[in-house]
Parts: structure tokens; C-alpha cells; sequence
């Protein structure tokens, strides 16, 4: 059960989060934690979303599935958190709880699965994200946020840090000198480059922005950086990655980043376009290269991915804005103007209804 409470100041005619039609009285469940949501990242799938390029969206949609708190109360049966703990939401707070997936630790493969907004849950309401200063979530949804895991910079990870995270660990692409190429150095982007340079891997950046280079090489710690128009820099790069995590928000030609790939290479996308993909059968079957996707990540490796992050300091790096900027945010995002991800300041910002 997943319930929010949104009050906001936005104007309504305005582009992204809409205010809730009516706050929703919430009730902490036997195996529910009811949160205080301090921090919420803003990713790309909610812009895709609050702009309907999905073609699914139920207004009002209040997006948000990069959300930090505190717990405010547990049910009867909640054993593994207590009020005052630090804690983390992502991108889905229900599931069947029963298939194989689930009993596997992949609820992200569960056909019953529950994002965290824009979804029709179990009792037949629509989800609300974090965008919101509640949420009641069945703590089998919840995340520990470590100790040393700072909530604001730690976020993003529940979407941006598994989503490169879990790819990267179930392709094999998380070993020490395998190279791997990350395209687009957006905020899944940035945090792929760290958690690959956490595994041991060589990095090489693929974007369409210059200006980032400096930022990849001495801040993320990137081994090389290619900017994706450069014929010459792209055609260098030929048959030397391992794998390619494509983080790309928009449609890009696949056939030049297929090239870059060694022979049983694997493209993975994890960006989500609207339109479908371009992919020459000739630029896959050359090499024998595997194109494959990735959706997000199941609880277990969720909270792996975040004790790992803690261990290693990898944190997203953000632009801590108030809840009165989010559509200028959301503008920005667009335009690929952040670095590297925005999270509103939920917990100083955006006044409680209750
Ligand atoms: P983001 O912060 O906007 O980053 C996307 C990056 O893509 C941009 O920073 C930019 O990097 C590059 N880019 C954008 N437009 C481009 C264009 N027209 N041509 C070439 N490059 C372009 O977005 P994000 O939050 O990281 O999300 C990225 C994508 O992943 C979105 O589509 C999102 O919906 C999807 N997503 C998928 C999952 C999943 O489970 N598979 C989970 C979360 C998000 P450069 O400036 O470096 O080129
Ligand atoms: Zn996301
Ligand atoms: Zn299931």
C-alpha cells in the first residue's frame, strides 16, 4: 500500500507535478513504514512521464521515485525498520510478493509490480511519488540507507544508482579491466562511471556535450571521453569496449556505438526514447554482439547497490533545489542543463498538510 500526501504552491496550468486532487488520509498498515520524505531526486522518467512521451500517464501524475526520509512509524509486523531510522524509497513500492521473480529478489521482473507513481495499485488506487511529504510503503520496498550515506546525495541512487548498477552486475560487467563505455552523462550516466570505476573497470564517456570532459576525466574519474558527433574520436574506439551501458533520454543511431563494441560485446540500454529503436541486423550479427535492456533493479540488489555505494563513496552528485523550482528544473533537464542530478529539498521546502 503506497499512499502520499502532496501540497503544493505550483501553478496548475504549469508543466510537470500537478497537486493531488485531495490529500489522502494515510493509514501505516501491520507490515507498512510510514516516512517523512526529506529528499527526492528528479530523473528523467518522470519528465518523460509528466509529458505523457510514454503515452500512459494518469493525471494528475505526481512523479518522484528517488525518495529519502525518515520513518515515522512502523506497523505491528515490521521487523526490519523502527521510527528515527534513514531510509530510502525507489522506483516500486508494490508486487505479487509470490511469483518466482519475487521469491528471487527480482520484484523489478514481477508481472504484478507497483511503481512508485502512475501506477493502479493492489486496492485499486493510483500511485503518488515523492514529489510529497509522506509515503507508506510495505517495508519489503523500503531501504536502509547506510550510515555513511548521506540522504540528499544518496537518492538518486534508488533510480539512477540501480539502474546502472544492476546491469553492470548481471552482465559481468562489473569486473576489474573489462572496459565499458557509458553513453550519456546525464545522472544515471555519472553514476555509472562511478560505480564501474569502484569495480576496477576502465570507463570511457560517450557524450554529446564537450563542455563535460573536464568533469568526466577529473571529477568522476572517466578514463577517456569521446564526444559522439567526432567521426574521428568514435571511429578510434572501434572494437575495444566490453559493454555499453546507453543511458540516452532521446533516439540516437545505434550503428555507431554497436561498432565500438569488442566481438561478444553487449549493448545495454537503459535510456528510454519514445520511439523505437534504429539497429542494423548486419551492425549486430558482425562481432556477434548481444543488444539487451535493463529495467531498474530488484530489493536485494537495491539495497546491495546503496551498501556498496556507501563503502566505495559513491554518491550522485546534485543540485539540492526547492519545490517552487521544479518546473524550471524539469526545463532544464531537458535541455541536459543539471549536473548531474536535481533533488528537491523536500523536507525544508514543500509544507506538510498534516
Ligand atoms: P538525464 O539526466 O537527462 O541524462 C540523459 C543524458 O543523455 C543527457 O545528460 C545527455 O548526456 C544525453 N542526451 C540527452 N539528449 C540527447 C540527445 N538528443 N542526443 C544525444 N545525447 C543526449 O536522464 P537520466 O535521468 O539519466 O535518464 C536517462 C534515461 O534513462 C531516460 O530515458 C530515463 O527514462 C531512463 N531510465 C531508465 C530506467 C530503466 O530502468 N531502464 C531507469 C531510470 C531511467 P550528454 O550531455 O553526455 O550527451
Ligand atoms: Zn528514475
Ligand atoms: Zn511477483
Amino acid at each position: 500500500m503506497c499512499k502520499q500526501l502532496m501540497n503544493s504552491s505550483e501553478n496548475e496550468d504549469s508543466l510537470p507535478a500537478r497537486r493531488c486532487a485531495s490529500a489522502i488520509s494515510m493509514s501505516t498498515g501491520d507490515d507498512d513504514v510510514a516516512i517523512k520524505i526529506l529528499y527526492c531526486g528528479i530523473c528523467h522518467s518522470d519528465l518523460h512521464s509528466i509529458k505523457n512521451e510514454w503515452h500512459n500517464a494518469m493525471y494528475p501524475v505526481v512523479p518522484g521515485h528517488e525518495i529519502a526520509g525518515v520513518v515515522t512509524e512502523v506497523g505491528k509486523n515490521v521487523t526490519k525498520f523502527k521510527a528515527g531510522d534513514r531510509v530510502g524509497v525507489g522506483c516500486i513500492v508494490n508486487s505479487c510478493q509470490s511469483c518466482d521473480s519475487c521469491n528471487e529478489g527480482f520484484e523489478n521482473h514481477c508481472r504484478g509490480m507497483i511503481f512508485t507513481y502512475n501506477s493502479v495499485d493492489l486496492d485499486g488506487t493510483v500511485t503518488y511519488g515523492g514529489y510529497s511529504s509522506n509515503v507508506v510503503v510495505h517495508e519489503r520496498f523500503v531501504v536502509r540507507f547506510p550510515d555513511a550515506m548521506p540522504l540528499d546525495q544518496g537518492a538518486p541512487l534508488l533510480c539512477a544508482g540501480i539502474t546502472v548498477y544492476s546491469p553492470m552486475k548481471h552482465h559481468g560487467l562489473n569486473v576489474p579491466g573489462k572496459h565499458v563505455g557509458v553513453v550519456g552523462l546525464g545522472g544515471l550516466g555519472h553514476v555509472a562511471v562511478k560505480f564501474a570505476k569502484a569495480f576496477g573497470m576502465k570507463v570511457t564517456v560517450i557524450s554529446s556535450s564537450p563542455a563535460k570532459k573536464q568533469e568526466a576525466l577529473e571529477r568522476h574519474g572517466a578514463d577517456a571521453f569521446i564526444v559522439s558527433r567526432n567521426d574521428d574520436e568514435m571511429k578510434a574506439a572501434a572494437g575495444t569496449m566490453d559493454g555499453i551501458i546507453n543511458t540516452v533520454s532521446a533516439n540516437i543511431p545505434m550503428a555507431p556505438y554497436m561498432s565500438m563494441l569488442k566481438p561478444y560485446g553487449k549493448m545495454i540500454m537503459v535510456g528510454l526514447p519514445d520511439k523505437p529503436l534504429e539497429i542494423p541486423p548486419f551492425d549486430l550479427m558482425t562481432g556477434s554482439k548481444t543488444l539487451a535492456g535493463s529495467c531498474i533493479g530488484g530489493m536485494r540488489d537495491t539495497q546491495e547497490m546503496i551498501d556498496v555505494a556507501a563503502k566505495h563513496g559513491v554518491t550522485a552528485d546534485i543540485e539540492v533545489v526547492g519545490a517552487d523550482y521544479v518546473n524550471t528544473a524539469m526545463e532544464r533537464l531537458a535541455k541536459a542543463d543539471v549536473r548531474y542530478r536535481f533533488v528537491i529539498d523536500i523536507g525544508n521546502t514543500l509544507k506538510s498538510s498534516d
